[in-house]
């Protein structure tokens, strides 16, 4: 599914406990990207409002970079998980490299590929 379909945001300010929905469109300035996972929203319902199409209590994941054009990578406090590699510029042409599993944690059964704007 596309991350404009998943309530794709960028985010930034990560600190101990939190992060800031950055807003816009760039990737320029943002410490890291959240999605809903797409497996986990298989069947639930679709939403959408003025700016953002989202699935309906569908979890979240959250994505740091390891390569953050104009910010500084997030510290560790914020996030314990290892950063990533991106490529792009928005959400529609987004590439995250290695693969997202969230399968490590239980209850999610997501492990896939964020490429082009799409995770699969
Ligand atoms: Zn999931």
């Amino acid at each position: 599914m596309r991350l404009r379909d998943l309530d794709g945001q960028f985010v930034h300010n990560a600190h101990a406990g939190g992060y800031f929905i950055r807003g816009g469109d760039s990737v320029d300035g943002a410490q890291g990207v959240l999605f809903q996972c797409p497996s986990c929203g298989v069947g639930k319902p679709h939403g959408c409002d003025s700016e953002r199409n989202y699935i309906e209590g569908d979890h979240y994941i959250l994505v740091f970079f390891a390569n953050p054009h104009g910010a500084e990578v997030a510290s560790p406090a914020a996030d314990a998980n290892p950063r990533w590699t991106m490529s792009g510029t928005t959400l529609d042409d987004l590439t995250l490299s290695p693969s997202v599993d969230c399968t490590k944690g239980g209850g999610c059964s997501f492990h896939g590929w964020v490429t082009n704007g799409e995770a699969t």
